[in-house]
């Protein structure tokens, strides 16, 4: 792989850009790999990634129906925190927010990161007190949290209207080193470096069946013939339940779709992330200028994976009061991704009651910030057999009631 680098910008230039490679290699499938990984989203792409880079696995392929980073890796709004309440939530997503700030240098790849600031307002008094105990739990977990006075808010965001006269904002959870990331282009980054391990990234390749032998995986029927795997990694966010039911269990998981917008292009007026749990939005500003903004969940389970016109009205009336310019806003695009939802909202990273089969989902709407952490922890369990970072997100906490219940941190913000 040629590093990319100002020196090769400035030779490439010098040449009119003929010498570029491509980022990744396309390559038919082999018949049998060490490990098979299902789904080439961020979750996916990065547990291959940590396999190479820190248990030196490479006979590695992974597995996509579409194309790498078109599910919910290229769909989401890139909101990277890690501000959660419950100790193994903080450890993984703080642990994942930390690997951003080196992504760009450790895959040769400019993923933007841009921790510009996260905060989450509280416009109940109820959330006064929850965001209070959360950057309490915090302190004690390591992670750079502060509840800041309105007028700490209005310094930071000035475009916001403070006094609402429904939710004043009463508050906020602040994370300064949260932010946000290009989400594409850590998909392309994580393929970029896994090609370069040898890896075999497999697009337009949809799985079909798992097998198994004696309780063991064997292999998987694909679109393109069958695939040989002594290990199989199911990271398919909301068709997890889809590729459990191929291979024999039930998972808690339902699946829906959620929504999000852009507005055009305007001058820069926001340079932190907003969320504004109560009335349900949130917003930041790309570099292109769009404000982005995120809505809710649809009412009932589907795969539909698509934008709905009541989700605009919904979600812009929530936002106005608070942030009166966006009544002034047009609308650019509106879509949607299937996101796999649990019932405490806290992920799954899991051995199954099949042999050699991992499942690494539950991520819901909130998933993005995780992709790092998640793989790394995902590939140390494939590798190991045990990871510190996914123990406590084993499936059969639902079993034993072992809930990490992050609800309200996670169930509607991202
Ligand atoms: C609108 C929206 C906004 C969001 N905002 C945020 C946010 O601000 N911050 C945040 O942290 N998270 C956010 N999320 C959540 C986040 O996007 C997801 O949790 C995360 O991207 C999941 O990544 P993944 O790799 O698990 O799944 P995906 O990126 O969906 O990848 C799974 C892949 O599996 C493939 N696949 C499925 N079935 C098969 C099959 N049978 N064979 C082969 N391949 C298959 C799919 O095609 C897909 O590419 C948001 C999500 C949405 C939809």
């Amino acid at each position: 792989m040629k590093r990319y680098s100002v020196f090769a910008v400035a030779r490439e230039a010098a040449r009119h850009h003929l010498g570029w490679e491509r980022a990744w290699r396309s390559p038919e499938p082999k018949k049998k790999y060490d490990v098979i990984i299902v789904g080439a989203g961020g979750h996916g792409l990065a547990t291959a990634y940590w396999l190479g880079k820190n248990h030196g696995i490479t006979n590695v392929a992974v597995i996509e129906k579409g194309w790498l980073g078109g599910g919910n890796t290229g769909r989401n709004t890139t909101i990277i925190r890690s501000n959660y309440l419950q100790d193994p939530s903080a450890a993984i997503y703080e642990k994942s927010r930390s690997l951003y700030e080196t992504m760009s240098q450790d895959l040769n790849m400019n993923v933007m990161f841009s921790p510009r600031g996260v905060m989450m307002l509280a416009q109940t008094q109820h959330e006064v007190r929850g965001y209070q105990r959360t950057a309490h739990a915090n302190a004690l977990q390591g992670v750079a949290t502060e509840f800041i006075s309105p007028q700490r808010v209005k310094e930071l965001c000035p475009i916001m209207n403070i006094d609402g006269p429904r939710y004043p904002v009463l508050g906020a959870l602040w994370q300064p080193r949260g932010g946000t990331a290009r989400h594409d282009a850590v998909a392309w980054g994580y393929a970029r470096a896994c090609s370069a391990m040898g890896m075999d990234i497999i697009q337009k390749c949809e799985v079909t069946g798992v097998r198994s032998e004696g309780g063991k995986v064997v292999g998987v029927d694909t679109s393109k013939g069958p695939i040989d795997c002594d290990r199989l990694g199911l990271v398919v966010a909301g068709h997890s339940g889809v590729l459990a039911e191929m291979a024999g269990f039930r998972l808690p998981i339902e699946s829906l779709t959620l929504q999000a917008l852009v507005s055009e292009p305007i001058k820069p007026c926001m340079d932190v992330v907003v969320m504004a749990n109560t009335v349900h939005g949130y917003m930041s500003q790309s570099d292109k200028g769009e404000m982005v903004i995120g809505g809710g969940t649809d009412g009932a389970n589907n795969y539909t994976q698509r934008g709905s016109f009541h989700h605009i009205e919904e979600t812009v009336r929530a936002l106005v009061e608070t942030f009166p310019m966006v009544s002034r806003l047009k609308m650019l695009r509106q879509w949607g991704g299937i996101v796999d939802m649990t019932g405490d909202r806290s992920p799954i990273i899991s051995a199954t009651p099949v042999e050699g089969i991992f499942v690494n989902c539950g991520w819901g709407t909130g998933g993005f910030k995780a992709i790092p952490g998640s793989g790394w922890a995902m590939a140390e369990l494939m590798a190991k057999g045990h990871a510190p970072l996914a123990d406590a997100f084993s499936m059969t906490r639902f079993r034993e009631g072992r809930f990490i219940d992050e609800s309200v941190a996670a169930g509607v913000a991202h």
